[in-house]
């Protein structure tokens, strides 16, 4: 018996909140809004999940993909999951009796699929749209494969699951990389991992765990950073890494907070020491094949993962061996003083990398955003949006996501091209490739 032909028994899809490091992506890739979070946890709500198994790639650690056996009766509520510290042990079948219910046979085991592969893979390709626009731009268009020449990610090295839980950092430089006195202060803080390995590509991320204990007198979960620096170091052939970090004083409605691990990382001084986790991300890669283009598309700390793509390709050109493709950037912020690099970026070469900023907030000036950039540049992207040569990222906030995917639907379109075509073939090629937070 089955829960396939068991209609009392219910496989129970979870999250294991020791595991899960707050990413969103579970949430963001969901078609039909089962998963949903609190301050503490990730949770899915078994009425409304179909099992299509959608969520399951995108998660970095695994955390995602658990499932309980469990009476339908008595499935977990939401209320229970957004309490959890762990998940619940698997119900033994003397309990699931004390239910009423039979025990599954043992080949329909906890971790077998809840549906057919097939099935599965038919759920994966169908997402909602509204007007031809994903409904969540992060789980339509954005590529589950990295691009086909990425250099091989290793994820997981540290965290719950590995052999080791954490790996010590020192801080080895911090400096504040927007202008001093203004309210957006963004930190460009430098780790180095000593003899412990901790190999890490350009688009990937870490997890870092504040020190202390959280409001439920638990160890906070990790916080998630893009690394800024290239795969051989911030400093070539040293094993260190550096962050872009924004220190958090507002939440998203704009009260007063204190974000727990974005102000312990841009207080910290030379010699501090750090619980890191990670690395994370196999897909948001850079491509390394001889004149691959890259498009880049950011705000704010967004930056992050285009200063280690940019970093990256600028050493190739140095050493004369390696002849790459054109780098386009735009880069949105509220004024060039919250912009974080806006001075180095500048003195990059015109002939290395063609750069577009845009200002919401400058006194006196329109307000220009990413897409309206984006826009300007039809004529350049549109071809690009057909090269199979070109990859593109956005990272940044979450509110840039619809604004940037209107804006790509805008150029494909206003070149005659059919934009749900193109973007399939962008996310199939892993092409393209979204980060928002
Ligand atoms: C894949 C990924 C990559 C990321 N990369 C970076 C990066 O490179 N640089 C970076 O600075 N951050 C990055 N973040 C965000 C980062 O993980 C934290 O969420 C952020 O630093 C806030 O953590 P905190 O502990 O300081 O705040 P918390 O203590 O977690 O939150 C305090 C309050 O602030 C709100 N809040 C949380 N984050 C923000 C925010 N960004 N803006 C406004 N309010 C917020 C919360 O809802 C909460 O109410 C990334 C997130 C993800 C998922």
């Amino acid at each position: 018996m089955d829960t396939r032909t068991n209609p009392t028994l219910l496989k129970q899809h979870l999250i294991d909140p020791a595991i899960c490091i707050r990413c969103g992506a579970c949430e963001a890739a969901c078609p039909i809004q089962a998963i949903s979070h609190d301050a503490n946890n990730y949770v899915v709500d078994p009425s409304i999940c179909e099992q299509c198994l959608a969520c399951i790639p995108g998660c970095p650690t695994g955390a995602i993909d658990n499932w309980r056996m469990v009476p339908k009766a008595r499935a977990y509520a939401l209320d229970e999951q957004f309490g959890w510290f762990d998940l619940p042990e698997e119900l033994t079948p003397a309990q699931l009796a004390e239910f009423g219910v039979a025990s599954p046979d043992e080949d329909a085991g906890v971790a077998e699929a809840p549906q057919t592969l097939a099935q599965s893979k038919a759920a994966l390709a169908v997402e909602p749209t509204e007007g031809g626009v994903p409904a969540s731009p992060a789980g339509g268009h954005t590529a589950r494969t990295p691009p086909w020449s990425a250099a091989h990610a290793y994820v997981n090295l540290y965290g719950a699951r590995a052999a080791q839980k954490t790996v010590t950092a020192t801080c080895t430089g911090n400096v504040r990389v927007t202008e001093v006195g203004k309210d957006y202060d963004t930190h460009h803080v430098i780790l180095d991992f000593g003899a412990m390995p901790f190999p890490m590509l350009e688009g990937q991320s870490i997890g870092v765990i504040a020190p202390g204990l959280d409001a439920r007198g638990q160890p906070h979960f990790a916080r998630q950073y893009s690394v800024a620096s290239a795969r051989n170091g911030e400093r070539p052939g040293y094993n260190n890494v550096s962050l872009t970090i924004k220190r958090v004083l507002e939440d998203y409605e704009g009260n007063p907070v204190r974000g727990v691990a974005s102000n312990f990382m841009c207080d910290l001084k030379v010699g501090d020491k750090v619980e890191v986790i990670g690395p994370f991300g196999a897909t948001f890669l850079m491509p390394n094949h001889p004149k691959s283009h890259i498009v880049m598309i950011c705000t704010g700390t967004g930056s992050a993962p285009m200063r280690a793509m940019t970093e990256w390709r600028r050493r190739l050109r140095k050493s004369g061996k390696f002849e790459g493709g054109k780098l386009l950037l735009f880069f949105g912020a509220r004024s060039k003083e919250e912009l974080p690099y806006f001075g180095p970026l500048q003195s990059l070469p015109r002939d290395f990398i063609d750069i577009h900023f845009a200002f919401s907030r400058t006194p006196g000036q329109p307000k220009t955003y990413v897409q309206d950039r984006l826009r300007e540049r039809a004529a350049d992207l549109a071809p690009l949006l057909q090269d199979g040569n070109c990859f593109f990222y956005v990272c940044g906030l979450k509110a840039m996501e619809d604004g940037v995917m209107q804006a790509l639907r805008d150029v494909a379109q206003g070149a005659g091209l059919n934009w749900d075509e193109v973007g399939e073939r962008l996310k199939k090629e892993g092409r393209l490739h979204l980060e928002t937070y």
